[in-house]
């Protein structure tokens, strides 16, 4: 095999996603002088634009999907190959791609994302959404729906039903709230009315400053004290990143604008064709006799007056698929989305060689991004962080994570070339997300949904209908979570507070009550 070898390079990374360009652009800056190839499936680079650090930890980017060349252009020492790899060979340090060739690395880095869990491989009319060529494909579909079932509760599933115009969707949920990957139930109660209001027509969030005390802008006091029930607890391109349907014009066949319907509970337990659906017992539930569904569904109200702007379903309407669920309902649709997350495409790296894989699939790495093969790090939504982490942070595979991790890999990467020691990130101390969920700006901070604090913990809430939802997390007396929705301007005081865990037991409910500017008090 040797003697085929293309080239060796100091530094392989493969994956043009945020992890890997990241990782790419870390190790062509730091070592000017070493060859670096990136090796990618698909022609296009995910490039990070626009980077802001709001806080010590908190940032804010854009994703831009470039020409790979823009990155050669940059750094003289790099080499972009469009090939995926098909194996990989670990003892012997060397890559072999699609297209028959074979490259020799020193050290290794793996970026190869993760692919969509989807429902069913061998069904027409179910699609994932990853790629600009998935969400394509989505959007090309669905032109011509009247109705699509939506399947999941990440945050693909949130975006994707708060999106879609002018198509009737069903949204099927395992959990009792939506948005269970992110929120608590209160958070999605607070979110659930924008749902069934048309987008333009939903308050805009106002800026704290602008409250004003009087009781009925404030619901219960203003302040909550209390437990808020956890709502239970071929061949891939990059997965897109933030506002990836900002450029999709995501409307259906119906000119009417938005008609959601959420079932909660349930998964899916059989997917049919319409010929299988002809010869099976289950019921078809069409929405115009969807009182039955909705009845106990919080949206009910919201959705009374949209539903009158469609033409009715008739129960007899042949659709191209359908879903049967757990709850017994069966539903006709023209697709259906499948967005129940994501495994960690490891599949064309394991053949031959003994990576420790983790529980959820992904290539265990310590912190310095190493893996347990030699010379091979890993980083992004491929690799799972088996280093015991800090007690506020936990890995979630998030285009925030990705940057942080490409970047870390590289300056360990670089590091252990140069023989230098490197600490793990301080971005590795405190979680901390900021994105946007049905047009409000959501900042996610440390355990901000009490996760792995059993019952030791006390929550404190501020909520203001259509404007903001603030939820502190508090373990003996110290701040250790927060969620804020809307536009609350708490994100940098309070991942202050959570990083210096500093005792607020004094403060009490004061520490959101709006006429106390915490801002200033804390500074
Ligand atoms: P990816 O971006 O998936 O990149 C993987 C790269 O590896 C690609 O370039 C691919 O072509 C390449 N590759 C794969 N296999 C091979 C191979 N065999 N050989 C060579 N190259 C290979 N996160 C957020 O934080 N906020 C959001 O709002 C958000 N929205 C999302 C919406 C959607 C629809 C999706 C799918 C994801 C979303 N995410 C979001 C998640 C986020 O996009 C990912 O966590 C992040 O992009 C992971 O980056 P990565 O570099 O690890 O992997």
């Amino acid at each position: 095999m040797d003697s085929k070898i293309r080239k060796t390079f100091k530094f392989v990374v493969i994956g043009g996603g945020i992890a890997g360009v990241t990782c790419v652009e870390q190790l062509s800056y730091s070592l000017p002088s070493d060859d670096v190839a990136l090796i990618t499936a698909g022609p296009h680079i995910k490039a990070v634009t626009n980077y802001k650090q709001v806080a010590k930890v908190l940032e804010e980017f854009d994703v831009e999907e470039q020409p790979a060349s823009v990155l050669e252009e940059k750094y003289s020492n790099l080499t972009v190959i469009h090939s995926p790899v098909k194996r990989l060979h670990t003892q012997s340090h060397l890559v072999e791609t699609e297209d028959g060739h074979i490259y020799g690395y020193e050290l290794l880095c793996i970026c190869s994302g993760a692919i969509p869990k989807l429902l069913s491989h061998d069904k027409p009319y179910v699609l994932g959404i990853r790629d600009t060529d998935s969400a394509q494909e989505f959007q090309k579909q669905l032109t011509k729906a009247k109705r699509i079932v939506v399947i999941g509760n990440g945050g693909i599933a949130l975006e994707l039903v708060y999106e879609v115009e002018g198509c009737q969707v069903i949204w099927a949920v395992k959990d009792a709230a939506i948005g269970n990957a992110f929120f608590d139930a209160g958070a999605a109660k607070f979110l659930t009315p924008s749902l069934g209001a048309d987008k333009q027509e939903r308050v805009a969030p106002c800026k704290r400053s602008r409250y004003t005390t009087e009781a009925q802008t404030f619901t219960a006091g203003l302040i909550l004290k209390a437990a808020i029930p956890r709502a239970d607890d071929s061949r891939p391109g990059s997965a897109l990143g933030p506002d990836w349907h900002r450029e999709l014009v995501l409307k259906g066949a119906e000119e009417a604008s938005r008609r959601v319907s959420v079932e909660y509970q349930c998964e899916v337990e059989k997917i049919f064709t319409s010929e299988e659906m002809l010869n099976s017992q289950s019921e078809t539930h069409a929405l115009d006799t969807g009182e039955n569904s909705l009845k106990n569904c919080d949206l009910h109200e919201s959705f009374q007056n949209v539903f009158s702007n469609f033409p009715p379903f008739l129960p007899e309407e042949k659709w191209p698929v359908y879903v049967k669920l757990t709850n017994g309902k069966t539903f006709g649709c023209d697709f259906v989305v499948s967005a129940t997350g994501v495994t960690p495409n490891t599949e064309p790296f394991l053949h031959g060689n003994s990576f420790t894989l983790a529980e959820d699939g992904g290539l265990r790495v310590d912190d310095h991004m190493v893996t347990s093969e030699p010379d091979v790090y890993a980083a992004g939504d491929v690799c799972t962080a088996s280093w015991e982490h800090s007690p506020l942070w936990q890995q979630m595979r998030l285009w925030t994570q990705a940057r942080q991790m490409g970047w870390h890999a590289g300056r360990c990467m670089a590091a252990r070339v140069l023989s230098e020691t490197i600490e793990l990130d301080f971005c590795f101390e405190l979680f901390s997300h900021i994105t946007k969920f049905f047009n409000y700006k959501v900042v996610l901070l440390g355990k901000f949904n009490a996760q792995g604090l059993g019952a030791d913990y006390e929550l404190l809430l501020r909520y203001t209908k259509g404007q903001e939802y603030v939820k502190v997390v508090l373990q003996t007396g110290r701040m250790v979570g927060a969620v804020l929705i809307g536009e609350t301007d708490l994100e940098e005081t309070f991942e202050n507070l959570i990083l210096n865990q500093m005792d607020l037991t004094e403060y009490g409910e004061d520490l959101l009550n709006p006429d106390v500017d915490i801002e200033d008090y804390f500074d």
